[in-house]
Parts: structure tokens; C-alpha cells; sequence
């Protein structure tokens, strides 16, 4: 998987979080996508992946990401495993230019009946995409409805706070 982030950041726009301490916004939008397709895949059962884009932004408190829209491609998935088809690259590029937005914030993925967390492959797969950049892991479990945000630094990954904007 190449990484989709490229090395020069461009200067990010200044403002005022909406809510302190929050460093995830999601539209309802993103939310209902990542979920519908999570359920769509669960029917299959089939995990689900895609990509979360949006805007990051700074402000006093540093960075922090507004996810608006989703992109995914083809997907090579089974019940324990899934991945973006090789051959569908460019298909998932297509979709992440029809996206609001001009930075990929996240990555959604679910897990069938197993709950919410990142596996060690789930965090080589986190760091392939953002490295040291802003980026978070959706996970969904469509077998319970639940979902968890976590974010990956060089601690290990961490639940994160997220606010979904309607
Ligand atoms: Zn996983």
C-alpha cells in the first residue's frame, strides 16, 4: 500500500477547535457511510475498509482533523481480513478526489464479532498510511453496533475523542 500522505505538509489553516480536547470531528455524513458499509459487509460477512478524508487544521492546542467523506475501492476481504485490491488503486484515488476535502484524516475498517480495537496488523497498516502524521483508526463492529476511534503514536494506539457534527 502506498503511503497516501505526501512528506511536504502544506501550511495548515488556523482555527479554533470546536469543542477543547476533541481532536476528531466527523460529519454525520462519514459516519453513516462508514456504517452502512460496515453493515453491507457484515451480510457478506466480510470485513470493510475505506479511507476517511476531510481538512486538518491547528490551533492553540495543535492539530486536529474534520473528517466530511469517506473513499474506498475494491477490497480483497474475508471475515478476519481485509485490504485495498491492488488492482483497484486507482479506483480508490478516483474516490478519494471526489471527496470533500484535501487530506486523508483516517482510515475505517470492521471487525466481525470480535469488538473494537487494533490488532498488531491494524497498526502496521495505521503507520504505512500516516506515519508520524495526524491520522485516526475507525473501527466498527457491525455485529453489536459499536464503534471506537483510536489514534497511533509512538506509545501505542489510544482511544481517542471524536464528535460527530450535525
Ligand atoms: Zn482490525
Amino acid at each position: 500500500m502506498p503511503k497516501i500522505i505526501s512528506a511536504d505538509t502544506p501550511d495548515l489553516e488556523f482555527r479554533t477547535r470546536p469543542v477543547k480536547g476533541v481532536s476528531l470531528f466527523v460529519s454525520e455524513d462519514a459516519i453513516t457511510s462508514m456504517t452502512d458499509h460496515a453493515e453491507r459487509g457484515y451480510l457478506e460477512n466480510k470485513e470493510v475498509m475505506g479511507l476517511l478524508i476531510g481538512y486538518v487544521m491547528k490551533d492553540g492546542e495543535g492539530t486536529y482533523a474534520k473528517a466530511t467523506d469517506t473513499a474506498t475501492s475494491g477490497l480483497d476481504a474475508d471475515e478476519a481480513s481485509v485490504r485495498f485490491k491492488k488492482e483497484d488503486i486507482e479506483d480508490l484515488f478516483a474516490s478519494i478526489d471526489r471527496c470533500e476535502g484535501n487530506a486523508v484524516v483516517g482510515w475505517y475498517h470492521s471487525h466481525l464479532g470480535i469488538g473494537c480495537y487494533l490488532s498488531d496488523t491494524d497498526i502496521k497498516t495505521h503507520v504505512g498510511i500516516f506515519g508520524d502524521e495526524i491520522g485516526f483508526a475507525v473501527v466498527i463492529d457491525p455485529s453489536v453496533s459499536t464503534l471506537a476511534v483510536f489514534s497511533c503514536g509512538s506509545t501505542g494506539p489510544q482511544k481517542a475523542p471524536m464528535i460527530i457534527l450535525t
